[in-house]
């Protein structure tokens, strides 16, 4: 008699959900299916391309032409609730959805840590949703308000708070300059609490992005905490910055679907799992919700996403799953047009070489959920074309 395939519930269509769908669907052993909330694959880390007028093809991947020749159920809606009884998945609009195995990566939230105006008067860049909101708004004020001074405020001095200061100066020239702004002053300050930029990796690193940074004139403040924000004001210890854009990259915290469906969680509130990535029987943790060594970076989601994959595909063949080994990222930090700085194992290198070994490393992001002809019509959508206004010339693309 033939087996029947267990069902795999995911939730969470990000780089942990996706590739594992992607590697289980491949298997052929399971059915799937996949609970998200958002109709597209989202690559936050090239957001800020997106803000700085690079096209939505860049950062975003529709979930229809990721599975277009595999065969899953999607559901899109949010999940709301675990019951671990029923073994049931529970969206907000009432489905039920039963599985033998669960797998949960859904991903951080923004935290603003209760500080008053950030969530009303600031600007994210966590989905495509911010980052056009964004970019529209970086765009308007330039073309539709005519003033003689800009300012911008980044806060947040990690990964992504960098990459978009770095871009923005020149960003905002160009855009300011196809709409015939007469000599524009241009302010970008980069705010961060702790006492250097990128705080968790070397100090020469911290260093040599901090150069380049002020090389294209974003001025850093360090050991400088938010304290409140206004319409058009950023509070700090010291004296206001006077701001009409700021935008919050320095707080996330773990997704609450956690807490409230009582997962064990340890004291950075991710969720504590064992060695192979189980909260409890049948149901892993994946990605940035897992308390693991390297938990936070992309490459790590996706790495988990193939550790459990693979596992599931030796349990359902009989085998013994292996246990999870962290793997050590490499960090590639843009900060800047055409420069990055790259800490790969002992070896770190900047400039040029380090922007290189980024756009090697997207267009290898795009082959794993592409097909090749959009692999290139994406990595090609992300070469600016400078004769004309980056918004603009986004827009009519459409
Ligand atoms: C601006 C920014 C830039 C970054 N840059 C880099 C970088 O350059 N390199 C790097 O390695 N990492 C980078 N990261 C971190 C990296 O993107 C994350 O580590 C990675 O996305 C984690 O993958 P994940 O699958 O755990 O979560 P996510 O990719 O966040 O996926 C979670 C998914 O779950 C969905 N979801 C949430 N709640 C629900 C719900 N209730 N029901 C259903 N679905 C739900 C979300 O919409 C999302 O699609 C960046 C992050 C940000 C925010």
């Amino acid at each position: 008699m033939k087996k029947q395939k267990q069902h795999v519930v995911i939730v969470g269509g990000g780089f942990a959900g996706v590739k594992t769908a992607i590697e289980l669907c491949d298997s052929g052993l399971f059915d799937i299916t996949l609970v998200t909330n958002r109709p597209n694959f989202e690559i936050y880390g090239s957001l800020y391309h997106t803000i700085v007028g690079g096209s939505t093809k860049v950062s975003t991947i529709p979930l229809s032409e990721i599975f277009a020749e595999r065969k899953i159920n999607i559901v899109q809606c949010p999940a709301k609730e675990l019951d671990r009884k029923a073994k049931q998945i529970i969206t907000v609009d009432d489905q039920k959805i039963s599985f033998d195995i669960l797998i949960l990566a859904l991903g951080m939230v923004t935290n603003y840590f209760n500080i008053e105006g950030l969530p009303e008067y600031s600007y994210g860049m966590k989905s495509l949703a911010e980052a056009n909101e964004l970019k529209k708004h970086i765009h308007d004020k330039i073309t539709k308000k005519h003033l003689s001074t800009y300012h911008y405020v980044v806060v947040g001095g990690g990964p992504s708070g960098i990459e978009l200061a770095g871009m923005l100066p020149s960003y905002i020239k160009r855009v300011a300059r196809y709409h015939g702004v007469e000599k524009p002053q241009i302010h970008v300050d980069l705010v961060e609490a702790a006492p250097r930029l990128l705080p968790r990796l070397p100090r020469s690193i911290s260093s040599s992005v901090a150069f380049n940074l002020r090389k294209q004139g974003v001025k850093i403040y360090l050991n400088t905490a938010v304290l409140g924000q206004s319409a058009d004001e950023l509070l700090i210890h010291d004296k206001p910055i006077r701001s009409h854009t700021v935008v919050w990259t320095a707080g996330m915290s773990n997704n609450p679907f956690f807490k409230e469906n009582n997962f064990q969680t340890t004291q950075n509130g991710k969720v504590r799992v064992d060695q192979y990535l189980q909260a409890e029987p049948g149901i892993y943790v994946l990605g940035d919700n897992a308390d693991t060594p390297y938990s936070g970076m992309a490459q790590t989601a996706l790495y988990d996403g193939k550790t459990i994959a693979r596992n599931l595909t030796r349990i359902a063949e009989g085998k013994e799953a292996w246990p999870y080994r962290a793997k050590k990222p490499v960090y590639v930090l843009p900060a800047g047009p055409r420069w990055a700085a790259v800490v790969w194992g002992r070896v770190r290198f900047y400039g040029y070489a380090g922007y290189a070994l980024r756009r090697a490393a997207d267009f290898m992001a795009y082959k794993d959920y592409s097909s090749w002809p959009m692999t290139f019509s994406r990595f090609l959508a992300e070469i600016d074309k400078e004769e004309s206004c980056p918004h603009c010339a986004d827009d009519l693309a459409k």
